[in-house]
């Protein structure tokens, strides 16, 4: 069944408070619901629920018996009459037996794991019959009752509101909510669990028990958690005033989690991966994306619960607005110009082809079959990009005083993209419609510059075009305002002064003009020269950029660019054209000798920081050098991409690179403080360019590495370039690791995740003989994604091997994931979007697996949503 947009109508009934009272066992469970309903409409009520056995249905206080309801497709339906009723269910549910991790389960074994629930997008209906959509907020009351040795830690969202000992070794503890929600955001825990906790005051004076919990043995992980989680809510106390309102908050780690983490009110529920970290078993990026994580879901707590959806088609508002605010609050705690970079790549290695394919659809989209396969890329990352460039337009003090009124004015309620947008434009008396545009037009706009300089009238000329390409279902585009900040340099390198058609006073040396039409120009006066255009800057809008600069105009960029970003982004640019001229035979064309000279000169500038350095000297990588090509093939973009980077250690030296190499470590240490991250990560990056002109050297230095790393940064980076640069000399460090690590999920996956990353051939048999590993499971979502995510998703030379064998076999897995978790099958088998620009062979195998998989008839919903949309092409 397809769901739309512009079928929504408003709840026919609505819960003004329920009640509900578990009996937890592990493998049945009760669920006595109380709903306090109110009559909006003339229709009967209608709940959901899924893979429930229902066992008792009361209409205030009359028991019904079969025949007085209807239960069908989902759905429990009961007419009665008058405006308000009382409705209480009794059913059983078996955790268990939930392996989709979707609603009441359990994690980890029978005898030592816990409870808990996931109730995003549609879980609750596997809880208890309900009303299951976000535009029905009600006030919860929840007891939980169990075994009190087997279950000693009891859990729910709200208050706490009195606990207490049952006869037979009960017990049992009762919360109370305050602030009406959506059912998406119930949750509850209950096991054998540890705590550290934090005092905190919010700035409005109100005292929260802050705890944090896990699993006895990853308990000592979780203090950089807690640290970011009181940095977060001063944050958001003072970027956006907004404080916390319950007298605790909870989050609670687990291995068995389908996504990152969950913002349920009160009770955060995070998979391990994004809320342990400690030095020996995390990476530097592993720490920023904790405190990126604990971030997000703690501003979900105004973006999302105070202020929550109307409908899963809203999803964005609170999705695309929270990573915005994530992303803010990271560029606080670290550098913002690496954050900004970061969040770009991202955004072009996931966002952009996931636009650009069947697979492509709006921030907001006017239709679905199975919302959990909308949290995508699309609605988060670009999401988030629409949001940045919004409050671009509004400027700081604008966008704050409209963000306020969004809250004032909707707190409480269930809102939508346009009540956000109206709420930002009528705080500062702007219209802000034309950005809805945006929200409903899939695909990435492509934004031509073209710039003319008139010597005789001292004027710079430019011209700015948009097209975005036709899309399923959407065949003509229209345009969209496009902000494009920009900077106009001299020969020099110098920022001259803007001052456009008609103005009469000059602007500093950077500004904002705005495309509204398909096409525009925009004439600079007093131009003294003919200048470089930075355009763009900051990724003012979230466009691919089509400008014809010389590489020479890229290289001064690269060197003078005073936004970190665009300079990093005129690297990327001249890094492409290098590409080309290496794809067309040209090895020694101007933009390969503009690139890696400008960036040997970079090399030795001292003034660049350590990190940014590094990323000036990453390329685009595999996946988005796709765009490159006519027809993708793997190997050959792999080996075009070499090819450069040899040529970029060869312009620095190989004696340079190994004295900075030698430097770096000697200034090792495993401090987590921004100086020492910057230098691993530029370490790292060294490594990989040394491994190109002398592998031995760089297999010696590497071996060297991966004993004494003081932390895991500095020891996966060495494996990594161990396994990759001499297979023989990678092997005694990758057992090394598996034995170190044996019992340490996280650090595991990450071994799985190094192997299913060794390029070419190979790598389908080493991800096969991973299989047979012990510690592999289809049944953890980490797990899965460590091998086979990472195989399918992020080896394109292994995934993609031009006999289709890879093809066939993630074919298969994907069936037997399917049986056991629809969320995660659905998500894996995103790696065959694309199938159709690859190279014939490859195309035919691919396209094959899909047709056949999307032709049966047993795979679940979302598995089966994903291929008929993939199959498309
Ligand atoms: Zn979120």
């Amino acid at each position: 069944a397809v769901i739309r947009l512009a079928d929504y109508r408003p709840p026919a009934w609505t819960v003004e408070h329920v009640d509900l009272a578990f009996d937890l066992g592990i493998d049945r469970s009760e669920v006595l619901a109380t709903l306090d309903l109110v009559r909006q409409a003339d229709e009967p009520i209608r709940l959901n629920g899924e893979g429930l056995e229902l066992l008792e249905l009361h209409v205030d206080g009359r028991r019904l018996v079969e025949g007085e309801y209807i239960l069908a497709n989902g759905v429990l339906e009961v007419g009665v009459e008058g405006d308000r009723c009382t409705l209480v269910t009794r059913v059983a549910l078996r955790p268990a037996e939930n392996t989709a991790f979707e609603g009441l389960y359990l994690s980890g074994s029978r005898d030592k794991g816990f409870l808990l629930t996931q109730c995003e997008a549609e879980g609750f209906r596997h809880i208890t019959y309900y009303p299951d959509r976000p535009d029905v907020l009600a006030k919860y009351t929840v007891t939980l009752r169990a075994d009190k040795a087997r279950f000693p830690v009891l859990l729910a969202g709200g208050n706490p509101d009195g606990a207490g000992d049952l006869p037979d070794g009960r017990h049992w503890a009762r919360f109370v909510d305050p602030h009406p929600k959506p059912s998406y955001l119930f949750a509850l825990v209950a096991g054998r669990l540890e705590r550290i906790s934090q005092d905190y005051t919010t700035a409005d004076g109100r005292k929260v028990d802050l705890h944090i919990w896990a699993e006895a043995d990853v308990i000592d992980r979780c203090d950089y958690a807690m640290d970011s989680l009181v940095r977060s809510m001063r944050w958001d106390e003072q970027a956006y005033g907004r404080n916390y309102d319950l007298d605790v908050f909870h989050v609670v780690a687990t291995h068995d989690f389908n996504m990152g983490a969950m913002e349920n009110k009160g009770l955060n529920i995070f998979n391990a991966k994004y809320l342990l970290a400690d030095p020996d078993s995390s990476t530097d990026d592993e720490y920023r994306h904790v405190e990126a994580v604990v971030a997000h879901e703690y501003f979900h707590n105004w973006s999302g619960n105070r202020v929550t959806c109307r409908d899963w088609f809203q999803l964005s508002l609170k999705e695309g607005l929270t990573v915005f605010r994530e992303q803010s609050f990271s560029a606080d705690m670290n550098s913002a110009p690496l954050k900004r970079i970061e969040d770009v790549a991202l955004l072009r290695r996931a966002q952009f082809p996931e636009d650009a394919g069947p697979l492509s659809h709006p921030v907001r989209p006017s239709q679905y079959s199975e919302i959990n396969n909308f949290y995508t890329a699309t609605v988060y990352e670009k999401g988030a990009e629409l949001v940045r460039m919004i409050a671009g337009h509004l400027g700081h003090d604008g966008f704050r005083k409209g963000m306020d009124l969004y809250f004032e004015r909707h707190d409480g309620e269930a809102a939508t993209i346009e009540d956000y947008l109206k709420a930002l434009g009528d705080a500062n008396g702007v219209d802000l419609s034309a950005y809805l545009a945006w929200y409903g037009q899939a695909g990435t706009p492509r934004l031509s510059a073209e710039g003319r300089y008139e010597a005789d009238k001292h004027r710079y000329r430019l011209l700015l075009r948009q097209r975005t390409p036709a899309s399923a279902g959407q065949p003509n585009k229209q345009a969209l305002p496009v902000p494009v900040r920009l900077s106009l340099f001299d020969a020099n390198g110098r920022a001259m002064p803007l001052r456009l058609e008609g103005e009469s006073a000059a602007d500093a040396g950077e500004r904002t003009v705005v495309l509204t039409q398909a096409e525009q120009a925009f004439v600079f006066e007093d131009i003294a020269s003919a200048p470089v255009a930075s355009l763009l800057r900051g990724f003012s809008a979230p466009v691919v950029l089509e400008c014809e600069y010389a590489p020479a105009e890229l290289a001064l960029l690269l060197r003078h660019d005073a936004d970190g970003f665009n300079r990093w982004d005129a690297g990327q640019q001249l890094a492409g054209l290098a590409y080309d001229e290496y794809r067309d035979g040209k090895p020694e064309g101007a933009a390969v000798v503009a690139w890696a000279s400008a960036l040997a000169g970079l090399f030795h500038d001292a003034s660049i920081d350590d990190a940014l350095l590094a990323e000036l000297l990453t390329p685009p990588g595999e996946i988005e050098l796709v765009e490159r090509q006519a027809e993708r093939d793997p190997e050959r973009i792999r080996a075009i991409r070499r090819g450069m980077l040899r040529a970029l250690a060869k312009a620095i030296g190989i004696d340079a690179l190994k004295a900075r190499y030698a430097a770096l470590r000697e200034a090792a240490s495993d401090g987590l403080d921004a100086a020492s991250q910057s230098r691993r990560q530029l370490k790292r990056r060294l490594l990989d360019l040394i491994a190109l002109v002398d592998a031995s050297g760089a297999v010696a230095l590497a071996g060297a590495q991966y004993s004494d790393a003081p932390s895991m940064t500095d020891r996966l980076a060495a494996l990594t370039t161990l396994a990759v640069t001499d297979a023989a000399a990678g092997e005694q460090p990758l057992a090394h690791f598996r034995q170190r690590y044996d019992g340490n999920a996280l650090a595991l996956d990450k071994w799985f995740a190094a192997q299913a990353q060794l390029p070419g051939d190979a790598a389908l048999a080493r991800v096969q003989a991973l299989e047979d590993d012990p510690a592999f499971t289809l049944k953890n979502p980490n797990r899965v994604q460590a091998l086979l995510g990472t195989f399918a998703r992020a080896n394109p030379t292994g995934f993609h091997r031009a006999d289709g064998a890879a093809y066939r076999w993630l074919g298969d897995r994907l069936v037997a994931i399917d049986a056991l978790n629809p969320q995660v099958a659905a998500r894996v088998a995103t790696a065959f979007n694309g199938w159709k620009r690859l190279e014939a062979t490859r195309r035919e195998a691919a396209h094959a697996v899909v047709a056949e998989l999307a032709a049966r008839k047993d795979l679940s919903r979302d598995l089966t949503d994903i291929l008929a949309r993939v199959a498309l092409g």
